[in-house]
């Protein structure tokens, strides 16, 4: 009923608001455990309680908010504990999957290592690792079965050789990617080297910048193959020529994927590459004051962006941190061609380099240490690794790529592999990481063989390599949403209604000209014993049915 209008009104009752956690706008209380853990110490301290007590005290002097939180800073997560399934995952607390030894993530920047680095990578991994190592798919290296009675040398180790694992993970700014032909591609538009340098130095470690709401990630490169994923990074500076101003960057914000994936937006602005450090602090710490913080799966920038919009964003970040204008710039155009860097191909000062494809980004400390011997031996220095978990071998006289190319190939480092060995991905998996359902990297590499055999008759007819990423959990890590075939673990029914390992699959995700996320097929889950079977029909379906030209993602 309404009231007449000379009746006494009830004062309108002042809604409540609450928070997202945003620093800036006075909410600075705690909002959840990972929040109080990185209030009550800074999580770069930790690193002084590992050398002075928990390598001395071992596994379980560990303090448990530092084991769970604010080891990762230092780039050591906690292992799974062998023998869990994964179907378990969610029913348990997280600290019965712990195991006693860590996962230990070193980062390398730009995936840009002498041969040098990667051999004391790969005698870190056979002294102290149990000889494993794996490439990840943002040009890290992880090592398994650390302790952390050892991580005092294994820090003094990489150290002496200029690496380090300081933010490699954590709630911080990880690694920055680049593009692993910085400053030798033929077709390169910018060289981002500088600007990854300036970051790296001034930023990383800096204690105003270790606590963000989550995690931060940057790509920048120069080369107009957009070779770092730019489209699913927090912030991404990309190549491109300005009319007036000649190269430069253009910047990229609010990428990410996981469970409300998101591509990144620009925000219209030319960055001349020495303003590049001082934009990306700028975004950071918007990132820092600005972001959610209350809700875990609210507190990436993406979602800042999606309710702020990009133009509230630039002036944000030109009025309250820069001080001044940016200059709009053009976008880059579109990409074209692979972006693996897979194969030999020229460089600009006449030799070559060679991109070799690892099983799913499983090597080992042997075949790290063999890579860099085998590219000294042909008078390279330089490697890199890159995003889809390759490593490449620079500077390579034309008349030692043969060679290499054998000597790589017996290493299980292929510079010609078949379209499947090509386009496959993994994350780590059940193997070893404990939010995993499913296992993946073995199943990755088992898959490629079966493929290899089944569709050895179409390998030619396939236009362009068919990505199948697979994921061990909803977490995305190997990049679910953008891959052809996106297989995201779960259990499953088999034939029988038994609940087995498996994977939800999403079909025609991209990036690039076909830049999108692949839809979840209803209906389509496949035990991970059918994966072969599965894989080989979605294949000659596409060859079968497909238009002139018409790729796999279309
Ligand atoms: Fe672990 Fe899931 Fe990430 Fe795979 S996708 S590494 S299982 S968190």
């Amino acid at each position: 009923m309404v009231p007449p209008t000379d009746a006494p009104q009830r004062p309108a009752r002042k809604r409540k608001t609450r928070g997202e956690g945003q620093w800036a706008l006075g909410y600075r209380e705690p909002l959840n455990g990972n929040e109080r853990a990185k209030k009550d110490d800074n999580p770069l301290n930790v690193r002084q309680r590992i050398e002075n007590i928990y390598a001395h005290g071992g596994f379980d002097s560990i303090d448990p908010t530092d084991l769970r939180s604010r080891f990762r800073w230092m780039g050591l997560y906690t292992q799974r504990a062998p023998g869990i399934p994964g179907a378990r995952t969610g029913t348990i607390e997280p600290e019965e999957l712990d195991d006693a030894y860590f996962m230990l993530r070193i980062r390398i920047d730009g995936g840009a290592l002498t041969t040098e680095q990667l051999r004391a990578i790969g005698e870190i991994a056979q002294t102290y690792a149990r000889d494993t190592a794996d490439i990840t798919d943002r040009q890290n290296v992880q090592l398994h079965w650390v302790r952390v009675e050892d991580m005092p040398d294994i820090w003094e180790k990489l150290e002496s050789v200029g690496l380090y694992t300081t933010e490699a993970c954590g709630d911080c700014p990880r690694v920055v990617l680049g593009s692993p032909v910085a400053g030798i591609a033929a077709d390169e538009i910018i060289d981002a080297t500088p600007a990854i340098r300036e970051i790296t130095e001034r930023f990383i470690g800096d204690q105003s910048l270790s606590n963000l709401p989550r995690k931060f990630k940057t790509a920048i490169s120069g080369s107009p193959r957009w070779d770092t994923v730019p489209e699913i990074n927090d912030i991404s500076l990309v190549g491109v020529q300005h009319p007036e101003h000649g190269p430069g960057f253009d910047l990229w914000v609010g990428g990410g994927l996981s469970t409300n994936p998101k591509l990144a937006v620009r925000l219209g602005a030319w960055i001349p590459q020495e303003e590049a450090a001082e934009v990306w602090h700028g975004v950071v710490q918007i990132f820092r004051d600005y972001g959610y913080r209350r809700l875990r799966h609210r507190a990436r920038i993406k979602f800042l962006i999606g309710d702020w919009g990009v133009e509230k964003f630039r002036q944000v970040l030109e009025d309250e941190y820069l001080g001044r204008k940016l200059t709009d710039g053009p976008a880059p155009p579109t990409p074209e061609g692979p972006r693996d860097h897979i194969g030999v191909h020229p460089q600009q000062d006449g030799n070559f380099y060679v991109g070799a494809k690892s099983p799913a980004g499983r090597v080992s400390g042997s075949i790290l240490v063999d890579a860099a011997k085998a590219a000294e031996r042909v008078g390279s220095t330089r490697m890199r690794t890159t995003v889809e978990q390759n490593l490449l071998v620079l500077d390579v006289p034309e008349s030692e790529v043969d060679g290499l190319v054998a000597e790589l190939s017996g290493i299980g480092l292929q510079a010609d592999p078949s379209p499947w060995r090509r386009s496959v991905m993994a994350c780590t998996g059940i193997e070893f990481c404990k939010l995993a359902i499913v296992e993946t990297k073995q199943r990755a590499i088992e898959l490629v063989e079966d493929l290899e055999k089944r569709l050895d008759d179409i390998q030619r007819d396939v236009p362009n390599p068919v990505t199948i990423n697979l994921n061990g959990c909803p977490n995305a890590c190997a990049r679910t949403q953008v891959a052809d075939i996106g297989l995201k673990g779960q259990m499953v029914p088999d034939a029988d209604g038994n609940q087995v390992e498996g994977f939800q699959v999403h079909l025609g995700g991209g990036l690039g000209p076909d830049a999108g996320f692949g839809r979840k097929i209803r209906g389509h889950k496949v035990t991970s014993a059918q994966l072969g079977d599965y894989v080989e029909r979605l294949v000659r379906t596409y060859l079968e049915q497909r238009a002139d030209g018409e790729r796999f993602a279309q």
